[in-house]
């Protein structure tokens, strides 16, 4: 039988437990081992339950990954069929699994361009460090070590590890860590929302490309390697640029030979209505794309960079003789379980027609999410099909105040008391629902969200935030 501290361990609660061991990302250190986490037990479909048996709709699906919803029995065959006959096995060198091998065959197929070339990894953030990796291996394998350099953006999100950080731009994340800084350079941040801007898309293209090449000349064509961009930036807070301005940026970076990379860790697999938004959505010809979460719809953590054939070709021929080997990867890179799944949630999206299914519900979204609006205390609505925000105010200063801030929160925790689980940012209401969301529950999502504001209005109203 257990010992009485094994006995007492066991009957702990979770939340406790968690609280006690676990540093989250993105923890807040204020209050470290004092909050009790919101411990997730079980899911079915785009909806969540919490280990006191409470239950949300998702309207964060996951963290912008669970796209095919919980609980799907075909994906979780998959991936017990495959941990059955072979879990794992090292992808190093010419050693691989059929999994990995077919999974890349149909992202060659389903990407744009030439793109036929998957590197496999294990998240985005590994993807995004991968690209860089091979940009900056690209040029000094042809005699350019000086270039080097790397242009982002304020306000991009590109993940978690020592250089992914350093490439993204939110000044909430800039904390203590250390960022790189010799060779990353931000742009301004492409975010234009006509229904609160006073100057003309137009006008904002123009500024944003203006100073790009200005950036450009200034660091010397010959010392950057390549731009990484999201289509639209997501965590940063679903900004979207100007009409025209993911094209132009695409064409300037190759009118002086900077490779362009696109993230589609986001709005790739499906929500903007395409499994690859770069080029159908926004004319992009990109040297890479990165993707992960929707790639295996969140069932399994997965992610790859697709590399062009020119890249991938010029990387092979030139490659020093007396040292050919790509240093880049990692043990489970395209692990067996990962890419089985991944080949499933294709296979689903296809025969669903997820794509389309979000291209018809997307732009319904997004209407219903705008008639907030009229609201004192929504500043703005902003999105497109299945990434939308909310941004609160108190009609006073823009942006992330600490009053904005607070407004917000109560948003968020009143739309959990009433069984909505959306992600808090700033002052920010961030949704990205999963991808078979309907009609109703879009229904569901909006009326929720619109009783939280009012609640949260009255609050402020009464000088109670
Ligand atoms: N790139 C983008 C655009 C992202 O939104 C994220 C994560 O949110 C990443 C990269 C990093 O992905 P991961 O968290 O899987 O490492």
């Amino acid at each position: 039988a257990p010992d009485k501290t094994t006995q007492k361990l066991q009957s702990r609660p979770v939340p406790r437990i968690d609280a006690r061991h676990v540093l989250h990302p993105w923890a807040d250190l204020s209050s470290l081992g004092t909050q009790d986490a919101l411990v997730i037990h079980s899911a079915k479909g785009v909806r969540v339950r919490d280990s006191a048996g409470k239950s949300y709709l998702d309207a964060i699906g996951g963290m912008w990954c669970m796209t095919l919803g919980y609980g799907r029995e075909e994906l979780a065959e998959a991936m017990a069929d495959q941990a059955r006959q072979m879990a794992y096995y090292t992808p190093f060198g010419d050693v691989s699994s059929e999994p990995a091998a077919r999974l890349a065959e149909k992202l060659a197929k389903l990407s744009p361009g030439d793109l036929n070339r998957v590197h496999f990894t294990t998240c985005g953030s590994t993807a995004v460090e991968s690209a860089i990796r091979i940009a900056q291996y690209h040029f000094a394998a042809q005699g350019q070590p000086q270039r080097r350099h790397v242009l982002s953006r304020i306000n991009a999100y590109h993940g978690g590890t020592y250089l992914t950080q350093s490439l993204s731009g939110k000044s909430a994340d800039r904390t203590l860590f250390h960022y790189e800084a010799e060779f990353v350079h931000h742009l301004s941040s492409p975010g234009y929302d006509p229904d609160r801007s006073n100057i003309s898309a137009e006008a904002k293209l123009q500024e944003l490309l203006s100073e790009m090449e200005a950036e450009i000349a200034r660091i010397g064509p010959e010392n950057i390697a390549c731009f990484i961009a999201e289509p639209i930036m997501a965590s940063g807070g679903v900004l979207t640029p100007p009409e025209g301005y993911q094209k132009a940026t695409c064409d300037l970076c190759h009118k002086y030979g900077i490779l362009y990379i696109s993230d589609e860790v986001v709005t790739g697999f499906g929500r903007l209505g395409y499994f690859f938004a770069s080029d159908v959505r926004f004319g992009l010809a990109p040297d890479m794309i990165i993707t992960a979460k929707g790639l295996s719809s969140g069932y399994q953590p997965l992610g790859a960079v697709l590399i062009s054939d020119r890249i991938a070709t010029a990387l092979a021929r030139n490659a020093p003789a007396d040292k050919p080997v790509f240093s880049n990867g990692f043990t489970y890179s395209g692990h067996p379980v990962a890419c089985a799944v991944a080949l499933a949630n294709i296979e689903i999206m296809e025969r669903e027609n997820i794509c389309g299914h979000v291209r018809d519900v997307g732009p319904y979204f997004i209407d219903k999410l705008r008639a907030l609006r009229g609201k004192d205390i929504v500043y703005t609505v902003r999105g497109d099909h299945l990434m939308a925000c909310v941004e609160c105010w108190t009609g006073e200063e823009v942006g992330p105040t600490a009053a904005n801030m607070a407004l917000a929160q109560r948003v968020d925790s009143y739309c959990q008391e009433a069984g909505l689980l959306v992600r808090p940012y700033e002052n920010l209401c961030i949704l990205s629902p999963p991808l078979i969301i309907t009609r109703s529950d879009i229904d569901r999502i909006v009326a929720i969200l619109s009783e939280a504001l009012d609640r949260a209005e009255a609050d402020q109203k009464a000088g109670k935030i």
